[in-house]
Protein backbone atom coordinates (compact mmCIF):
# COMPACT_ATOMS: atom_id res chain seq x y z
CA UNK A 1 0.00 0.00 0.00
CA UNK A 2 1.33 3.55 -0.57
CA UNK A 3 2.24 5.61 2.29
CA UNK A 4 2.43 3.08 4.09
CA UNK A 5 5.72 4.65 5.94
CA UNK A 6 4.52 7.96 6.13
CA UNK A 7 5.37 9.09 9.50
CA UNK A 8 3.16 12.31 10.74
CA UNK A 9 5.48 13.36 13.65
CA UNK A 10 8.13 13.16 10.81
CA UNK A 11 6.70 15.29 8.65
CA UNK A 12 5.42 17.77 11.24
CA UNK A 13 8.95 18.23 13.20
CA UNK A 14 10.04 18.92 9.18
CA UNK A 15 6.85 21.38 8.98
CA UNK A 16 8.39 23.27 12.49
CA UNK A 17 11.95 23.66 10.97
CA UNK A 18 10.68 25.79 7.93
CA UNK A 19 7.83 27.11 9.60
CA UNK A 20 10.23 28.63 12.16
CA UNK A 21 12.55 30.36 9.34
CA UNK A 22 10.99 33.60 9.24
CA UNK A 23 10.50 34.05 5.10
CA UNK A 24 8.89 37.23 4.29
CA UNK A 25 9.24 37.76 0.67
CA UNK A 26 12.02 40.32 1.32
CA UNK A 27 13.62 38.02 3.69
CA UNK A 28 15.95 36.73 1.11
CA UNK A 29 17.83 34.77 3.29
CA UNK A 30 15.40 33.54 4.56
CA UNK A 31 13.83 32.72 1.40
CA UNK A 32 17.23 30.99 0.95
CA UNK A 33 17.20 28.74 3.88
CA UNK A 34 13.98 27.63 3.38
CA UNK A 35 14.65 26.87 -0.59
CA UNK A 36 17.86 24.71 0.51
CA UNK A 37 15.81 22.59 2.93
CA UNK A 38 13.54 21.76 0.21
CA UNK A 39 16.41 21.34 -2.42
CA UNK A 40 18.30 18.48 0.01
CA UNK A 41 15.08 16.71 0.60
CA UNK A 42 14.62 16.28 -3.45
CA UNK A 43 18.27 15.74 -3.92
CA UNK A 44 17.82 12.99 -1.50
CA UNK A 45 15.56 11.59 -3.15
CA UNK A 46 16.89 11.62 -6.74
CA UNK A 47 15.34 14.55 -7.92
CA UNK A 48 17.47 16.79 -10.51
CA UNK A 49 16.88 20.59 -9.23
CA UNK A 50 18.22 24.39 -10.36
CA UNK A 51 18.19 27.25 -8.38
CA UNK A 52 17.16 30.40 -9.94
CA UNK A 53 18.20 34.11 -8.66
CA UNK A 54 15.64 36.44 -10.52
CA UNK A 55 16.34 39.82 -8.54
CA UNK A 56 18.65 40.61 -5.73
CA UNK A 57 15.41 41.66 -4.04
CA UNK A 58 13.86 38.26 -3.57
CA UNK A 59 15.48 34.63 -2.18
CA UNK A 60 16.04 31.84 -4.70
CA UNK A 61 13.23 29.71 -6.84
CA UNK A 62 13.70 26.38 -7.28
CA UNK A 63 12.96 23.85 -9.99
CA UNK A 64 12.50 19.99 -9.26
CA UNK A 65 12.20 17.28 -11.83
CA UNK A 66 12.51 13.41 -11.26
CA UNK A 67 13.33 13.22 -15.28
CA UNK A 68 15.72 15.00 -16.99
CA UNK A 69 13.13 16.45 -20.06
CA UNK A 70 11.45 19.20 -21.14
CA UNK A 71 8.13 17.72 -20.93
CA UNK A 72 5.75 16.70 -17.89
CA UNK A 73 3.22 14.98 -17.01
CA UNK A 74 2.72 17.48 -14.35
CA UNK A 75 4.06 20.50 -13.00
CA UNK A 76 3.32 21.10 -9.19
CA UNK A 77 3.54 24.71 -7.74
CA UNK A 78 4.41 26.12 -4.17
CA UNK A 79 6.14 28.98 -2.46
CA UNK A 80 7.84 29.31 0.18
CA UNK A 81 7.97 33.16 0.50
CA UNK A 82 5.28 34.65 3.49
CA UNK A 83 3.47 38.37 3.73
CA UNK A 84 5.42 38.02 7.33
CA UNK A 85 8.30 39.96 8.44
CA UNK A 86 11.97 39.23 9.87
CA UNK A 87 11.20 38.98 14.00
CA UNK A 88 7.17 36.45 13.54
CA UNK A 89 8.95 33.55 14.08
CA UNK A 90 10.46 34.60 17.29
CA UNK A 91 6.91 36.27 18.32
CA UNK A 92 4.70 33.41 17.55
CA UNK A 93 6.37 30.05 16.23
CA UNK A 94 5.36 26.85 15.23
CA UNK A 95 2.62 25.42 17.59
CA UNK A 96 0.69 22.30 17.90
CA UNK A 97 -2.70 22.19 19.78
CA UNK A 98 -4.45 18.63 19.18
CA UNK A 99 -4.88 18.34 15.66
CA UNK A 100 -3.79 22.11 14.19
CA UNK A 101 -0.80 23.69 13.81
CA UNK A 102 -0.22 26.98 13.65
CA UNK A 103 2.75 29.36 12.60
CA UNK A 104 3.78 32.11 10.00
CA UNK A 105 3.47 29.82 6.52
CA UNK A 106 1.69 26.71 8.09
CA UNK A 107 -0.99 27.07 5.54
CA UNK A 108 0.56 29.90 3.02
CA UNK A 109 1.94 27.51 1.89
CA UNK A 110 4.82 25.85 3.71
CA UNK A 111 2.71 22.77 4.21
CA UNK A 112 1.86 22.44 1.03
CA UNK A 113 5.13 22.47 -0.11
CA UNK A 114 6.09 19.05 1.82
CA UNK A 115 2.76 17.67 1.12
CA UNK A 116 4.42 18.05 -2.49
CA UNK A 117 7.54 16.75 -1.51
CA UNK A 118 5.36 13.55 -0.10
CA UNK A 119 3.81 13.09 -3.23
CA UNK A 120 6.91 13.00 -5.35
CA UNK A 121 8.47 10.85 -2.69
CA UNK A 122 5.83 8.03 -3.15
CA UNK A 123 5.39 8.45 -7.21
CA UNK A 124 9.13 7.31 -6.76
CA UNK A 125 9.55 4.91 -4.31
CA UNK A 126 6.21 3.19 -6.10
CA UNK A 127 7.95 3.23 -9.30
CA UNK A 128 4.20 2.25 -10.85
CA UNK A 129 4.71 4.25 -13.59
CA UNK A 130 7.80 6.40 -15.47
CA UNK A 131 6.17 9.45 -14.94
CA UNK A 132 7.84 12.82 -15.09
CA UNK A 133 6.76 15.29 -12.78
CA UNK A 134 8.00 19.13 -12.14
CA UNK A 135 8.05 20.89 -8.90
CA UNK A 136 8.30 24.64 -9.55
CA UNK A 137 9.23 26.30 -5.87
CA UNK A 138 8.37 29.91 -5.97
CA UNK A 139 10.21 32.40 -3.94
CA UNK A 140 7.94 36.10 -4.37
CA UNK A 141 4.18 34.77 -4.91
CA UNK A 142 3.88 36.97 -2.45
CA UNK A 143 4.48 40.11 -3.68
CA UNK A 144 2.31 39.01 -7.06
CA UNK A 145 5.06 36.76 -8.76
CA UNK A 146 6.11 39.63 -10.36
CA UNK A 147 9.94 38.18 -11.00
CA UNK A 148 9.08 34.55 -11.21
CA UNK A 149 5.63 34.52 -13.64
CA UNK A 150 7.60 33.80 -16.82
CA UNK A 151 9.92 31.02 -15.24
CA UNK A 152 6.63 29.88 -14.22
CA UNK A 153 4.22 29.75 -16.93
CA UNK A 154 7.89 28.43 -19.50
CA UNK A 155 7.45 25.51 -17.70
CA UNK A 156 3.67 25.56 -16.65
CA UNK A 157 2.88 25.21 -20.44
CA UNK A 158 4.75 21.89 -20.62
CA UNK A 159 2.66 19.93 -18.78
CA UNK A 160 -0.67 18.47 -18.86
CA UNK A 161 -2.15 19.07 -15.76
CA UNK A 162 -0.76 21.60 -13.44
CA UNK A 163 -1.87 21.49 -8.95
CA UNK A 164 -1.25 24.24 -7.03
CA UNK A 165 -0.43 23.41 -3.37
CA UNK A 166 -1.87 26.55 -1.62
CA UNK A 167 -3.99 25.35 1.16
CA UNK A 168 -7.18 23.46 0.75
CA UNK A 169 -10.24 25.93 1.73
CA UNK A 170 -11.30 25.96 5.37
CA UNK A 171 -14.16 23.28 4.39
CA UNK A 172 -11.41 21.65 2.37
CA UNK A 173 -12.85 22.50 -0.66
CA UNK A 174 -10.59 22.42 -3.47
CA UNK A 175 -10.28 25.31 -6.40
CA UNK A 176 -10.68 25.80 -9.90
CA UNK A 177 -11.75 28.97 -10.16
CA UNK A 178 -9.87 32.71 -9.31
CA UNK A 179 -10.29 36.15 -10.35
CA UNK A 180 -8.23 37.43 -12.61
CA UNK A 181 -6.79 40.82 -10.99
CA UNK A 182 -5.49 44.23 -12.21
CA UNK A 183 -3.74 47.12 -9.54
CA UNK A 184 -2.91 50.43 -10.28
CA UNK A 185 -1.18 53.55 -9.18
CA UNK A 186 -2.47 56.64 -10.43
CA UNK A 187 -1.23 59.99 -9.51
CA UNK A 188 -2.99 63.37 -10.36
CA UNK A 189 -1.37 66.55 -11.06
CA UNK A 190 -3.38 69.66 -10.54
CA UNK A 191 -2.80 73.18 -9.94
CA UNK A 192 -2.36 74.82 -6.38
CA UNK A 193 -3.93 77.82 -5.47
CA UNK A 194 -4.77 79.44 -2.13
CA UNK A 195 -8.25 78.54 -1.19
CA UNK A 196 -9.10 81.70 0.52
CA UNK A 197 -7.25 84.61 -2.02
CA UNK A 198 -7.51 82.92 -5.44
CA UNK A 199 -9.26 79.44 -5.08
CA UNK A 200 -10.64 79.94 -8.72
CA UNK A 201 -6.88 80.09 -10.21
CA UNK A 202 -6.51 76.19 -8.92
CA UNK A 203 -7.15 73.05 -10.45
CA UNK A 204 -7.85 70.22 -7.81
CA UNK A 205 -6.09 67.04 -7.88
CA UNK A 206 -8.50 65.75 -4.92
CA UNK A 207 -11.72 67.13 -6.74
CA UNK A 208 -10.44 65.23 -10.00
CA UNK A 209 -9.22 62.10 -8.20
CA UNK A 210 -12.64 62.22 -6.22
CA UNK A 211 -14.93 61.90 -10.00
CA UNK A 212 -12.41 58.90 -11.08
CA UNK A 213 -13.12 56.83 -7.39
CA UNK A 214 -17.07 57.55 -8.05
CA UNK A 215 -16.68 56.93 -11.83
CA UNK A 216 -14.74 53.12 -10.93
CA UNK A 217 -16.86 52.54 -9.01
CA UNK A 218 -19.80 52.55 -10.97
CA UNK A 219 -18.74 49.74 -13.05
CA UNK A 220 -18.90 47.22 -10.12
CA UNK A 221 -21.19 44.26 -10.92
CA UNK A 222 -21.06 41.67 -8.37
CA UNK A 223 -23.11 39.16 -10.08
CA UNK A 224 -20.61 38.93 -13.22
CA UNK A 225 -17.94 38.99 -10.18
CA UNK A 226 -16.46 42.41 -11.78
CA UNK A 227 -14.98 44.43 -8.47
CA UNK A 228 -13.32 47.39 -8.25
CA UNK A 229 -11.79 49.26 -5.01
CA UNK A 230 -9.95 52.32 -4.26
CA UNK A 231 -8.30 50.99 -1.22
CA UNK A 232 -5.78 53.71 -0.82
CA UNK A 233 -5.83 57.56 -1.14
CA UNK A 234 -3.56 60.38 -0.47
CA UNK A 235 -3.31 64.07 -1.61
CA UNK A 236 -3.01 68.10 -0.15
CA UNK A 237 -1.09 69.35 1.95
CA UNK A 238 -3.09 71.67 4.00
CA UNK A 239 -7.18 72.63 3.94
CA UNK A 240 -6.12 76.12 3.14
CA UNK A 241 -4.77 75.11 -0.05
CA UNK A 242 -6.10 73.81 -3.29
CA UNK A 243 -4.54 70.59 -3.78
CA UNK A 244 -2.16 70.23 -6.58
CA UNK A 245 -0.90 66.45 -6.11
CA UNK A 246 -3.53 63.28 -4.88
CA UNK A 247 -2.59 59.68 -5.79
CA UNK A 248 -5.13 56.42 -5.29
CA UNK A 249 -4.63 52.95 -5.81
CA UNK A 250 -7.09 50.73 -7.35
CA UNK A 251 -7.93 47.16 -7.01
CA UNK A 252 -9.84 45.38 -9.93
CA UNK A 253 -11.46 41.92 -9.93
CA UNK A 254 -12.81 40.03 -13.00
CA UNK A 255 -14.23 36.31 -14.57
CA UNK A 256 -13.84 37.62 -17.71
CA UNK A 257 -10.93 39.43 -19.69
CA UNK A 258 -13.69 42.01 -21.60
CA UNK A 259 -13.81 43.15 -17.56
CA UNK A 260 -10.06 43.76 -17.83
CA UNK A 261 -10.49 45.37 -21.34
CA UNK A 262 -13.23 48.15 -19.90
CA UNK A 263 -11.30 48.78 -17.13
CA UNK A 264 -8.59 49.61 -19.82
CA UNK A 265 -10.38 51.84 -21.92
CA UNK A 266 -12.15 53.61 -18.80
CA UNK A 267 -8.99 54.53 -17.49
CA UNK A 268 -7.45 55.72 -21.07
CA UNK A 269 -10.77 57.68 -21.64
CA UNK A 270 -10.56 59.21 -18.12
CA UNK A 271 -7.45 60.05 -18.46
CA UNK A 272 -7.70 61.25 -21.89
CA UNK A 273 -10.30 63.11 -20.99
CA UNK A 274 -10.24 64.80 -17.34
CA UNK A 275 -13.17 65.87 -15.68
CA UNK A 276 -11.70 69.08 -14.93
CA UNK A 277 -9.38 70.60 -17.44
CA UNK A 278 -6.24 71.61 -16.36
CA UNK A 279 -5.71 68.32 -13.77
CA UNK A 280 -3.29 65.30 -15.76
CA UNK A 281 -3.80 61.90 -14.77
CA UNK A 282 -1.49 59.17 -14.90
CA UNK A 283 -2.25 55.46 -14.49
CA UNK A 284 0.45 52.81 -14.13
CA UNK A 285 -0.57 49.23 -13.75
CA UNK A 286 1.16 47.79 -10.89
CA UNK A 287 0.13 43.92 -11.19
CA UNK A 288 -2.14 41.83 -13.38
CA UNK A 289 -3.26 38.56 -13.07
CA UNK A 290 -5.46 36.71 -15.82
CA UNK A 291 -8.38 34.78 -14.58
CA UNK A 292 -8.51 31.19 -13.46
CA UNK A 293 -11.61 29.78 -15.26
CA UNK A 294 -12.31 25.81 -15.79
CA UNK A 295 -12.62 24.14 -19.14
CA UNK A 296 -13.32 20.53 -20.17
CA UNK A 297 -9.81 18.94 -19.37
CA UNK A 298 -10.44 21.12 -15.75
CA UNK A 299 -13.74 19.09 -15.71
CA UNK A 300 -12.64 15.94 -16.26
CA UNK A 301 -9.59 16.55 -13.85
CA UNK A 302 -12.33 17.48 -11.29
CA UNK A 303 -14.90 14.46 -12.06
CA UNK A 304 -12.03 12.18 -11.77
CA UNK A 305 -10.90 13.29 -8.27
CA UNK A 306 -14.75 13.20 -7.10
CA UNK A 307 -14.41 9.69 -7.97
CA UNK A 308 -11.03 9.39 -5.96
CA UNK A 309 -12.60 11.06 -2.86
CA UNK A 310 -15.23 8.32 -2.88
CA UNK A 311 -12.92 5.69 -3.06
CA UNK A 312 -11.06 6.74 -0.57
CA UNK A 313 -13.77 8.32 1.76
CA UNK A 314 -11.92 11.68 1.42
CA UNK A 315 -15.00 14.86 1.01
CA UNK A 316 -14.23 16.72 -2.39
CA UNK A 317 -16.02 19.96 -2.81
CA UNK A 318 -15.12 22.63 -4.97
CA UNK A 319 -14.77 26.26 -3.78
CA UNK A 320 -14.18 29.60 -6.38
CA UNK A 321 -12.09 32.51 -4.80
CA UNK A 322 -11.07 36.07 -6.03
CA UNK A 323 -7.84 35.77 -4.81
CA UNK A 324 -5.21 34.74 -7.02
CA UNK A 325 -2.33 32.02 -6.99
CA UNK A 326 0.40 30.84 -9.48
CA UNK A 327 -2.29 29.17 -11.06
CA UNK A 328 -4.09 31.86 -12.56
CA UNK A 329 -1.04 32.85 -15.23
CA UNK A 330 -0.34 28.80 -15.70
CA UNK A 331 -4.80 28.48 -16.65
CA UNK A 332 -4.22 31.37 -18.71
CA UNK A 333 -2.17 29.04 -21.60
CA UNK A 334 -5.11 26.72 -21.34
CA UNK A 335 -3.82 23.95 -18.77
CA UNK A 336 -5.97 22.21 -16.43
CA UNK A 337 -5.11 23.81 -13.10
CA UNK A 338 -6.58 22.15 -10.21
CA UNK A 339 -5.68 24.37 -6.84
CA UNK A 340 -5.69 24.38 -2.89
CA UNK A 341 -4.05 20.85 -3.04
CA UNK A 342 -2.71 21.74 0.36
CA UNK A 343 -3.67 20.52 4.00
CA UNK A 344 -6.76 22.52 5.29
CA UNK A 345 -6.01 25.44 6.80
CA UNK A 346 -7.28 29.12 6.98
CA UNK A 347 -6.54 32.52 8.25
CA UNK A 348 -3.76 33.24 5.81
CA UNK A 349 -1.85 36.51 6.20
CA UNK A 350 -3.51 36.89 9.98
CA UNK A 351 -1.86 35.59 13.42
CA UNK A 352 -4.33 32.56 13.73
CA UNK A 353 -2.99 31.32 10.37
CA UNK A 354 -3.17 26.76 10.65
CA UNK A 355 -3.45 23.82 9.21
CA UNK A 356 -5.61 20.65 10.40
CA UNK A 357 -3.16 17.27 10.70
CA UNK A 358 -5.64 14.93 10.20
CA UNK A 359 -6.07 16.33 6.66
CA UNK A 360 -2.36 16.29 5.48
CA UNK A 361 -2.01 12.20 4.56
CA UNK A 362 -5.71 12.02 2.68
CA UNK A 363 -5.13 14.62 0.60
CA UNK A 364 -1.45 13.24 -0.43
CA UNK A 365 -2.89 10.07 -1.42
CA UNK A 366 -5.78 12.03 -3.17
CA UNK A 367 -3.38 13.60 -5.39
CA UNK A 368 -0.91 10.78 -5.91
CA UNK A 369 -3.64 8.76 -7.26
CA UNK A 370 -4.95 11.49 -9.68
CA UNK A 371 -1.45 12.36 -10.94
CA UNK A 372 -1.27 7.94 -11.18
CA UNK A 373 -4.50 8.74 -13.29
CA UNK A 374 -3.62 11.71 -15.60
ZN1 LIG B 1 -0.54 34.13 0.59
Amino acid sequence: MYFSDFNLEQYLNELETVVNIDSGTVTPEGVAKVADFFKNKFEQIGCLTETFHFSPEIGPCVKIQTKDTDQYDVVLVGHIDTVFPLGTVQERPFKRKDNIVYGPGTADMKAGVLSAYYVVKELIKQKERDLSVCVLINCDEEIGSIHSTPWIKEHGAKCKAAFIYEPGRSDGSFVVERKGTAKYEISFKGISAHSGADPERGRSAITEMAHWIVALDQLNDYEKGFTLNTGIVKGGVVTNMVAGHAMMKLDTRFKDMKHYEQIQQKIKHMTDHPFIEGVTAMAKQISFREPMNPHDQTFALMNKLEELGKKLDVPVTWKATGGVSDGNGISALGIPVLDGCGPVGGHSHNENEYIETDSILPRMKLLYELILAL
